[in-house]
């Protein structure tokens, strides 16, 4: 069986640049998706968020990203990607969903149902959006209305005449009440005080970058750089802060009961729907098998160079670079760390006397 120099799990924004360094590097490698087709987790976000919705996509390498517009963001990047794969020829193979990578001496075994792939080294680019979180409450199975998580978006003319409450702290259940407050009655609870911020510059970028990749570095799960840079009202927001949609926020129930939710002092709301803007995890099942979790629960990677330079490479096994993840988890981080797991594999095979192709 062929034995490849790498192989990529996951065509998004950080799969797609670690190919495009990988190729430029002339190292024989294969890239496995599992979507139908190109776009990431782009291609599942919801139909009204549009390129002026989203906070900002980044570059690929050699590729401006397309611009502001009223254009659906699951079309418009999806389709630039497409073009993206095409025009540089990049090995992608689809759909192929890896169940599980094992270690084989010095080689990785990619497993997919019947099928596997044999490689010397990996670059995990699985991002999260197939691993929503949704905390638990009790009371939650007794719940007689709609319980939704971000990925299940379905718009906003799907919440008319009902009455909901958006969980969670971040961007997503900021965007959402600015859609549903103008045209439905919207409660909002989060776990933390939101942090609101008037002004973003780069020196906060790199911040929360480098809280992130402390974590990171100590083997502590992930939080999500998006989490750590504040929240910020847009224009599309500004109606349903005008309704006050914003300033009723209260903290979070303590049950869920069948019309609605309960808070510790008794006081209680009745809901139809409770939209779960509760975030994601790292879609990282399938490296289970290498045993790459510290005790802290997370996966650590060894210490980059600078603040904003990322280390991709897994502290516990270096075949293994994880892009994406932790403090590369945006469109302009995973670009940034697909060039440096592909300079991170050359070294890796430099290393271990393997010729490369
Ligand atoms: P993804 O785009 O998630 O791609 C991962 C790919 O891996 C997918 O194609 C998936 O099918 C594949 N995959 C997963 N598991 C497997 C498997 N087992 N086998 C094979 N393939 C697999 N960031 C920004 O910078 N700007 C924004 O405006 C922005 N908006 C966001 C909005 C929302 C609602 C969310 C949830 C996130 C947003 N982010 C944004 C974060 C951003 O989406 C990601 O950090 C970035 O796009 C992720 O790119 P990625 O390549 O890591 O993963």
């Amino acid at each position: 069986m062929h034995v490849y120099d790498a192989l990529v799990i996951g065509a998004g924004q950080a799969g797609l640049s670690a190919s495009y360094h990988l190729t430029r590097l002339g190292i024989d490698h294969v890239l496995l998706d599992a979507n139908p087709g190109p776009g990431g987790a782009w291609q599942h976000r919801w139909d009204s968020l549009s390129m002026d919705d989203v906070h900002g996509v980044a570059d690929l390498p050699q590729a401006p990203a397309p611009g502001r517009s009223q254009d659906r963001a699951n079309v418009v990047v999806p389709d630039w990607f497409g073009r993206y794969e095409a025009e540089r020829g990049l090995p992608v193979v689809r759909p192929v969903r890896v169940d599980r990578v094992t270690s084989d001496g010095d080689l990785l075994v990619v497993r997919a149902a019947d099928r596997s792939w044999r490689t010397r080294t990996l670059v995990n680019a699985t991002g999260t959006w197939t691993q929503p979180f949704v905390p638990y409450y009790p009371g939650a199975e007794t719940f007689l209305g709609e319980q939704l998580h971000t990925v299940d978006y379905p718009g906003p003319a799907h919440f008319d005449g009902r009455r909901v409450l958006v969980v969670g702290g971040g961007a997503s259940a900021v965007q959402f009440i600015g859609e549903l407050a103008p045209r439905t009655d919207v409660l909002w609870v989060t776990r933390r005080e939101p942090l609101w911020r008037d002004h973003f510059d780069e020196q906060a970028g790199r911040d929360a970058i480098s809280l992130v990749q402390q974590r990171v570095r100590e083997g502590l799960p992930p939080a999500s750089v998006v989490g750590v840079t504040g929240l910020a009202l847009r224009p599309q927001e500004q109606e349903a802060a005008r309704l006050g949609a914003y300033d009723r926020r209260r903290p979070m129930f303590a049950r869920i009961e069948p019309d609605g939710v309960r808070w510790a002092d008794g006081a209680f709301e009745r809901v139809d729907v409770i939209l779960w803007a509760t975030g994601f995890r790292p879609a990282v099942s399938h490296l289970a098998p290498l045993h790459l979790r510290s005790e802290h629960g997370g996966i650590a990677l060894l210490p980059g160079g600078t603040d904003v330079q990322t280390s991709t490479t897994a502290a516990l096994d270096p075949r293994v670079q994880l892009v994406g993840y932790g403090p590369s988890a945006s469109t302009i981080g995973g670009n940034r760390a697909g060039r440096a797991a592909a300079l991170a594999v050359r070294r890796y095979l430099a290393g271990h006397g393997d010729r490369l192709s």
